[in-house]
């Protein structure tokens, strides 16, 4: 059984992470989608901002222009590669302010709903010719080239989109009075990139709901687990205990059941029958294992009375002399057991309580004592803030672990016995006490150590 419920332990836990990992991938999955969707709609906004813009457009063909005609003298071998860089460099960085400013105002139109940033980056600018191909600039061998637009650090997400510009060009020139004509086809190509403050934010926003109600369900499914496997084992140790009981009450049973078949047999024999002294002994016997038997039966009755059940009917005591006629009833019954023991009740005050019930919870907790390894027993009561009276029982017994004192006071329950004693017994002494004492609205508390003993400390309202 206990194998079992570790076995279903085991496989719940592997189906909670397994659950765990599928519910992360959809969640995953959707935030991809969800990620996708939203970057491809703040691309199309800004899709036709920058070629279909006057203002924008003009300012493009401003820089174009220009470039053009940086490149025919690099054609014409007056600048340098590097100069022509340069020389658009400038020319972007001058007019970039405006760009930014005209590209912002028409941002605002499109009344996105978040911050947006927008700008382009140079990859490559290649001349061909009838002769060569001949690259000018190549963004793979250089730090990012940001053209226009605002400054912001590039995410491979929020890329954009490639654009190429093409065009042939071919114009003449006098030179040392020699007309020189020259043919080049310009390949240009830039790349675009949005920024958006806080995006993923925004993404997992979209998703606000799935993820409040994943998280809701996964909490569920792990309460439901907890639940069910706490009610399991609380279950397991139930028919444990039941178990338990069953064994230890067929044992009590059997003893005197096996002594009156005995007794029986007996006075069945011829040679008994002409013997009233053997047969006297044997009716003592069996009238011995009756009561025995009986009082068996009665303690299983009586000690399966909840607190609710326990009807009292209450007389009032002076508690020296009610505890002192306890504690001397109860020393006549362990007289044959060499046990030290001490008492200390004096108090002189009133009380009102069921004599009846109080007594069996003593006569149990003051066996129990016995029982359990007690050799010297002090008993001593004292009254509480004026409120209680205390009876202590301290024995130097056994002692019971921390573990174990939680379960004391439940029904059947005792101790594992073969880890520490063998004594029989059906575990309803201290469950019936504690209905006894509750019924007097008191209550009854352990302090014990292992090895060291036991103090039992009954408190019932004065
Ligand atoms: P019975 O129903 O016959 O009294 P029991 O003595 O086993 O059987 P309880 O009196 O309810 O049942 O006690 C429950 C368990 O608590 C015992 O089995 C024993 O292990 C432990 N226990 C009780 N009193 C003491 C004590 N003074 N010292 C050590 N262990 C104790
Ligand atoms: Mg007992």
């Amino acid at each position: 059984m206990k194998n079992k419920i570790t076995r279903l332990i085991i496989v719940s836990i592997i189906s909670l992470l397994a659950l765990s990992v599928i519910q992360g991938t959809l969640i995953k999955n959707t935030y991809d989608l969800k990620k996708e969707n939203f970057i491809n709609k703040a691309k199309e906004a800004i899709s036709k901002i920058d070629d279909y813009t006057p203002g924008l457009d003009s300012l493009n063909i401003k820089w174009k222009t220009f470039l053009m005609d940086k490149l025919d003298e690099y054609s014409l071998n007056n600048l340098t590669k590097k100069e022509v860089v340069n020389e658009l460099r400038r020319i972007t960085d001058s007019i970039n302010p405006l760009y930014i400013e005209a590209y912002n105002e028409e941002l605002k139109k499109k009344k996105l709903g978040y911050n947006l940033k927008f700008h382009k980056v140079l990859k490559n600018i290649t001349l061909v010719t009838e002769r060569k191909k001949d690259t000018i600039f190549k963004g793979k061998n250089n730090p990012d080239f940001k053209l226009l637009g605002s400054e912001f650090e590039n995410v491979k997400e929020l890329q954009v989109s490639n654009s190429y510009w093409h065009t042939e060009r071919s114009f003449s020139r006098e030179i040392n009075k020699k007309e020189l004509s020259v043919n080049y086809e310009l390949h240009f190509e830039s790349r675009d990139y949005i920024n958006i403050d806080k995006w993923q934010v925004i993404v997992l926003g979209k998703m606000k709901l799935i993820l409040i109600l994943s998280l809701l369900i996964f909490l569920v499914v792990i309460a439901l687990l907890y639940y069910s496997i706490k009610s399991l084992i609380t279950q397991k140790k139930n028919a444990d205990i039941k178990t338990d009981f069953i064994n230890n009450i067929t044992h009590e049973l059997k003893t005197p059941l096996a002594t009156l078949s005995l007794a029986t047999k007996m006075l069945k024999k011829e040679e008994v029958k002409n013997k009233p002294v053997v047969i006297d002994s044997v009716i003592n016997t069996i009238e011995r294992q009756n009561t025995r038997l009986q009082k068996l039966i009665d303690q299983v009755l009586n000690n399966s009375l909840g607190y609710h059940e326990i009807s009292l009917s209450k007389q009032t005591i002076v508690i020296d002399q009610y505890l002192n006629t306890v504690l001397n009833d109860f020393l006549l019954s362990v007289e044959s057991k060499k046990i030290s023991f001490e008492r200390d009740c004096s108090l002189k005050n009133k009380i009102a309580l069921d004599k009846f019930f109080v007594t069996t919870a003593l006569f149990n907790i003051l066996e129990n004592a016995v029982k359990y390894g007690g050799t010297k027993i002090n008993v001593s009561c004292r009254i509480e803030n004026n409120k209680n009276l205390c009876i202590s029982i301290v024995d130097n017994g056994i002692g019971i672990s921390k573990k174990n004192q939680e379960l004391l006071f439940d029904k059947f329950y005792r101790v594992d016995t073969n880890e520490i004693h063998d004594v029989k017994g059906l575990g309803l002494g201290l469950y019936y006490s504690n209905q006894i004492i509750k019924a007097h609205k008191g209550t009854i508390l352990v302090e014990s150590e292992k090895g060291k003993g036991t103090t039992f400390t009954i408190k019932i309202p004065v």
